[in-house]
C-alpha cells in the first residue's frame, strides 16, 4: 500500500493537538493504558511495530478529556415514547465518542396498534429507526466520522415485512444497517420448503404473512442492494457464554460483537502479517502479542470513561473484550496457501484456534490477579476462572487495517491495485506490495531483458487496476493465479466456509462480506443463507458486485 492514504488517514482521524506523527498517536495511548512503565512499554512496542493495534476510539480518545475508548455498543429500546427517545440520546452521547450502536426494534408495538394515552395509533418501529437515522445525520464525531448504527427486528414482529424492505431504496435510513433475527423454527420451515405456511398474523391488520413471503423479502432485498443481512438468534444464544444474565438480541454494527443491552465492547486486532517467518508462522511472537493484547483491552475497561451508568455497569459485570485478526490474507499470500483452498481454511482454523486458546488462558491469570468478571456465577465458564466472560471476535478493521498497511480483518484482498475513496472523497491509488513483489520474481523467472520486464509489469498492473482480477491473464502461471485470487474472484461457498473456518474459535461473531459475481441469482442468495445456517454461523452480510451505487472500494473502471 501507498503511504499517503495512511498518512492522510492518521491526520483526519487520529492527530491530537501537540501531536504530529503516528509515534506520538502510540506514545498517548501506551502511557493512557498502560498500567505501570513496563506494560506501556510492551504496548507501545505492539503499536508502533504495527503486531497490534486497538479499535479506532481508543486512538483517537485514550489519554485526553473524552476517554472513552470502544467501539462496540449495544442499547435497549423500549415501548414508551420515554424509552424510545432516551435510546436516541444515549445513541447521540456514544457517537459523539467515535462508538457504533446496535439497536433490537421489536419491543417496539406493531404499526396501527392503538395507544392509551392519546387515544392516536402507533406509527410502528420503522417509523421510529427514521428518527434514529435523522438524529444520526447531524451528529459529526468531532468532525471524524458520521456514526454508525445497526437497526435488528425479529423475524416474529408483526411488522417483518415492513422492515426487511425498509432500506430497498438505496440512500433511505442510511446510517443504519439492518438486519433480520431469524430463529431455528424458522429456518427448519424454510429449509422444509414449508412456504406457504402462514407465520403470522398481523395483530392490526389480520394480514397473514407467509413463511415464504418474509423470506422471498429478505432474499429480494439482498440481492437489490445487499440488505438486509441476516443474523441467527439461536445460534447466537446457543454460545451466548452468560445466559445466566439472558438472552442477546442485538448486535453492533457491523456484526462482531452479539452483546446484551447496554454492554459495550473494545476491540482489538492483531496483525497477522507481521508474524509471518518464511513459510511458517511465528508462534512465539504469536503467544507474546496475544498476550499482551488481552491485557491492553482489559486494562481499558478500567479507564474508559462511560457515556452513561447503565452502559458502565453493565459492561463491568461481564468484562467481553474483542481481541481479533487483521491481515489475515497477507499472511496467506506470505506463506504462498490459497485462501480458497481446504489448506487455507485449516490454517486459519488452527491459527484462530490457537489465538483463542492463549487469550483465554491469559484472561485466567488476570482472574488471578485481579478476579473474575462479576457475573462470573452462573456463566457458561463453570468453574474455570477467567476476568472476561468473552475475549474473541473479527472485527472489519476498516481504518485500522489502512493504518497497519494490511489487509482488513480476514477479509480477501479486494484488488491488487484499486482506487480508493475516504471519508472525504478523496481518492488515492493502492498497489499490494506482496503482489508486486512476486510478480516481479515470476517475470524475472520469465528471463525477460529489464525493459522488457518493466513493461511486461506496467501491462499486468494496468489490468488489474482496471479489470481487478489476472485471473485472465493467460501467460501468468497458473500458481501465481491460484494463488492471488480477490474478494471477488473466490466463490461464495469459500467466502462461507472461511467465515466458518474462525467462527468455530471465536467467542463473540465476525465481520465479513460474503461477495457475490453480479451475475448470482436469488437461488444462489437462497443457497448461501441456509449454508450458513448449517455452518453455524452467527450472521451472514452478502453484497452482490455492482448492486449498490456508492461503495468505499471500487475498481477503476467504475469510478
Ligand atoms: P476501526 O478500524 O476504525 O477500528 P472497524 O472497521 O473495525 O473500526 O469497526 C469496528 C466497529 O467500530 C464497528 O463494528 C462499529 O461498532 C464501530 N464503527 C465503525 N465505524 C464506525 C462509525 N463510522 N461510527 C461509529 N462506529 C463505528
Amino acid at each position: 500500500m501507498t503511504g499517503s492514504i495512511t498518512d492522510s488517514i492518521i491526520k483526519a482521524r487520529y492527530l491530537r493537538e501537540g501531536e504530529s506523527s503516528f509515534e506520538d498517536i502510540c506514545r498517548r495511548v501506551a502511557d493512557a493504558i498502560g498500567d505501570n512503565k513496563k506494560e506501556s512499554e510492551d504496548f507501545y512496542d505492539e503499536m508502533i511495530s504495527l503486531r497490534f493495534l486497538p479499535n479506532s476510539p481508543t486512538l483517537m480518545n485514550a489519554g485526553t478529556k473524552l476517554g472513552q475508548l470502544s467501539a462496540c455498543f449495544t442499547l435497549r429500546v423500549g415501548d414508551s415514547i420515554e424509552e424510545i427517545f432516551d435510546a436516541i440520546k444515549w445513541g447521540a452521547l456514544i457517537h459523539k465518542t467515535g462508538g457504533g450502536t446496535g439497536y433490537n426494534f421489536s419491543n417496539i408495538r406493531p404499526e396501527g396498534s392503538g395507544v392509551n394515552s392519546t387515544d392516536g395509533v402507533a406509527s410502528g418501529p420503522i417509523s421510529f429507526m427514521k428518527v434514529f437515522n435523522s438524529a444520526t445525520d447531524v451528529i459529526k464525531q468531532g468532525g471524524r466520522r458520521r456514526g454508525a448504527n445497526m437497526g435488528i427486528l425479529n423475524v416474529w414482529h408483526p411488522d417483518i415485512l415492513k422492515f426487511v424492505k425498509c432500506k430497498s431504496t438505496e440512500g433511505e435510513i442510511s446510517n443504519f444497517n439492518i438486519s433480520v433475527m431469524l430463529n431455528d423454527e424458522f429456518m427448519q420451515l424454510v429449509e422444509a420448503g414449508k412456504l406457504d405456511r402462514v407465520w403470522l398474523t398481523h395483530p392490526n391488520t389480520g394480514e397473514e404473512i407467509t413463511v415464504g413471503a418474509v423470506w422471498e423479502g429478505i432474499i429480494d432485498g439482498v440481492w437489490r442492494n445487499g440488505e438486509p443481512g441476516v443474523l441467527f438468534y439461536d445460534e447466537i444464544n446457543r454460545n451466548n457464554l452468560t445466559p445466566n444474565l439472558g438472552p442477546i438480541d442485538t448486535t453492533n454494527p457491523c456484526g462482531e460483537q452479539p452483546l446484551l443491552h447496554f454492554e459495550s465492547c473494545v476491540l482489538g486486532s492483531i496483525n497477522l502479517s507481521k508474524f509471518t517467518e518464511g513459510r511458517t508462522l511465528d508462534r512465539e511472537m504469536l503467544e507474546r502479542s496475544t498476550r499482551r493484547a488481552v491485557r491492553f483491552l482489559d486494562s481499558i475497561i478500567e479507564c474508559n470513561v462511560f457515556p452513561i451508568p447503565q452502559i458502565e455497569e453493565a459492561t463491568k459485570r461481564t468484562r467481553k473484550i474483542g481481541l481479533g485478526l487483521m491481515g489475515v490474507h497477507d499472511a496467506l499470500l506470505m506463506l504462498k496457501i490459497p485462501y480458497d483452498s481446504a489448506e487455507g481454511r485449516e490454517f486459519c482454523k488452527d491459527v484462530m484456534d490457537f489465538v483463542n486458546k492463549i487469550s483465554i488462558d491469559e484472561s485466567r491469570i488476570l482472574a488471578a490477579e485481579k478476579g473474575v468478571f462479576p457475573a462470573f456465577e452462573g456463566s457458561s465458564w463453570g468453574d474455570f476462572p477467567v476476568r472476561n466472560a468473552a475475549v474473541t471476535t473479527i472485527a472489519p478493521t476498516g481504518t485500522i487495517s489502512i493504518l497497519a498497511q494490511c489487509s482488513s480483518g480476514i477479509e480477501p484482498v479486494f484488488s491488487y491495485s484499486y482506487t480508493r475513496k475516504n471519508t472525504v472523497q478523496k481518492t488515492f491509488e493502492v498497489t499490494h506490495p506482496i503482489f508486486e513483489s512476486e510478480l516481479e520474481k515470476r517475470i524475472l523467472d520469465l528471463g525477460k531483458r529489464p525493459a522488457e520486464a518493466e513493461n511486461l509489469k506496467k501491462d499486468v498492473m494496468k489490468h488489474v487496476h482496471s479489470k481487478g482480477t489476472v485471473q485472465d491473464v493467460s501467460w501468468l502461471p497458473d500458481d501465481f493465479k491460484r494463488l492471488f485470487k480477490t474478494a471477488l474472484d473466490i466463490d461464495w461457498r469459500s467466502h462461507i466456509l472461511m467465515q466458518s473456518a474462525f467462527q468455530e474459535n471465536v467467542h463473540a461473531s465476525i465481520s465479513k462480506t460474503i461477495n457475490m459475481s453480479n451475475a448470482s441469482t436469488k437461488k444462489d442468495i437462497e443457497a448461501a443463507l441456509l449454508l450458513a445456517w448449517h455452518e453455524k454461523l452467527k450472521g451472514l452480510t452478502i453484497y452482490r458486485t455492482g448492486s449498490r451505487k456508492d461503495v468505499v472500494l471500487s475498481l477503476s473502471e467504475k469510478e
